[in-house]
């Protein structure tokens, strides 16, 4: 079976977030399974261009509105991901250093769409499964359907992933005359509340959706920024799959970004000499539990009550414990941490901005990692925190209600508490630190989540029964 993930976000290549991480995983993990799975996105100026070889397979051209682009096909010619990788290079508007954030995002995407389908027709490319994966190419499944120069496509299976239904992608009708014709008679597909909206046409059209957990799936009928009624009318061809973890990259015995190794058996000894490492780098103290958060400043992952847990926790414990935040978005969240920094010296670090390897250290480091997000498709990070044997502290919902079990459940391995406020999250990790202090139970915890299986087999299995049954 051939299969092609559409993603403007892979690791390696180009991440922001967890969107990447999976494009740069499942489908390898895919291929195991026996999957032809490809992977195309756009060209970015970014250091994994520059580093690799790339072969140039094709070339073409077509009209977005009045303007005639160009675009080139290059393929990653060593397959160093472990799976083809196409990148769709068109001058000015997929050559650039960054992801998001242009004015012309629509332009962008509506681009890489049309210049992909362009090139499998003209190669005479055709796939039983594309798989969507997200807004930025949710016009896919309408495109292969009602596109006039796509026709081909009609009966190649269409899979939408939604790893985030906040986003979807809405431009004004005005844009429309930039997308490939289309029967016009079924402008209503495109349609949402007076807008083109991605993410909705691709819920209509496409022949299933997955979520990427569960829990998601369910919250998305009754909370997904104004979709609530299309999700819950689509229910019958949604999945709820949850996200893995690429353990070939994220694994504390082998990873070559942290300082010192370590298994499960090895667990206390190896991240003592991580967190020690770490703590001489940042200026805290090694010898008092270490709580981190690592993620974008946003409001939907609770980022905006991080300034009064921190002040509130300092306050609980009496200045002992140590508190690392990794992160980078919203200025004004960041700016509110800034201001914590002096009245905190030895307890309080950060590092604002995006680091890769950073985050592994601090998997590799920290007691406990805080997740209050108000929204969570899936989380990866308490995923990778608990491999790394990190106390995951989360609200439970989403995917973190999937992942994490409270410590006062039978099997119980995390902290989990209900509502998005400051005072249930100290509460919470209040009642980890007491956990912390009684070192028996706490190696307990850590190996039990450090033995949990959170890799991708199982869920890339789950896709491939999906693709089966379509
Ligand atoms: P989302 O995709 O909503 O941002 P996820 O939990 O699914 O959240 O994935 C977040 C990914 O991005 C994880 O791999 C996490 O380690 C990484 N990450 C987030 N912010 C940073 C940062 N500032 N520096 C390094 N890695 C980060």
């Amino acid at each position: 079976m051939h299969v092609i993930h559409l993603s403007v976000e892979c690791f390696p290549l180009a991440k922001v977030g967890g969107l990447a991480d999976v494009v740069g995983a499942l489908p390898r993990y895919q291929r195991k399974l026996g999957i032809d799975a490809w992977v195309v996105c756009p060209y970015y100026d970014k250091p994994f261009t520059r580093d690799n070889d790339f072969l140039s397979i094709a070339k073409g051209s077509f009209f977005q509105g009045s303007e005639e682009l160009h675009y080139e096909i290059l393929k990653e010619t060593e397959n160093s991901l472990g799976f083809p990788l196409f990148l769709i290079r068109i001058p000015g508007k997929l050559d650039r250093q960054e992801v998001y954030c242009y004015p012309d995002e629509a332009e962008q995407w509506i681009a890489f769409q049309h210049a992909c389908l362009d090139w499998l027709k003209n190669s005479g490319t055709k796939p039983d499964v594309i798989n969507c994966h997200d807004h930025h190419v949710g016009l896919i499944p309408f495109l292969t359907k009602y596109a006039n120069d796509f026709k081909e496509f009609e009966k190649v299976k269409t899979v939408f992933t939604v790893h985030n239904g906040q986003y979807q992608g809405w431009m004004n009708w005005s844009k429309s005359i930039l997308l490939p014709a289309f029967d016009t008679w079924k402008w209503g597909l495109l349609d949402w509340d007076g807008l083109i909206n991605p993410l909705a046409a691709a819920i209509k059209c496409c022949d299933a959706f997955t979520t990427v957990s569960e829990g998601y799936l369910q919250e998305l009928y009754t909370q997904a920024n104004g979709l609530e009624g299309l999700f819950f009318s689509e229910a019958a061809k949604g999945y709820g799959i949850v996200n893995g973890i690429d353990d070939a990259y994220w694994n504390p015995a082998a990873d070559k970004l942290i300082s010192v190794n370590y298994d499960v058996e090895s667990n206390k000894k190896g991240k003592a000499k991580n967190k020690k490492a770490f703590c001489e780098k940042y200026g805290l103290d090694e010898t008092l539990p270490l709580l981190t958060y690592i993620g974008r400043f946003a409001v939907e992952k609770g980022a905006d009550l991080l300034p009064e847990i921190v002040v509130n926790v300092f306050s609980y414990t009496e200045n002992k414990i140590s508190i690392f935040i990794l992160g980078s978005g919203d200025t004004q969240i960041q700016a509110n941490l800034q201001a914590l920094l002096a009245a905190y010296p030895g307890r309080l670090a950060t590092f604002f901005g995006y680091n890769e390897t950073l985050a592994h250290e601090v998997y590799a480091a920290a007691d406990m990692i805080l997740m209050p997000s108000r929204v969570e498709p899936c989380g990866l990070n308490q995923l990778y925190a608990m491999k790394y044997g990190t106390i995951p502290i989360v609200r439970g919902i989403g995917g973190l209600k999937d992942t994490v079990r409270d410590i006062s459940e039978k099997n119980g391995y995390g902290f989990v508490f209900s509502d998005a406020t400051s005072e249930e999250a100290v509460s919470a990790i209040g009642r980890a630190l007491d956990y912390i202090g009684q070192r028996g139970k706490m190696q307990r915890v850590r190996r039990k989540e450090m033995e949990l299986d959170f890799s991708w087999h199982k869920s890339a299995q789950q896709y491939v029964n999906l693709y089966n049954q379509l």
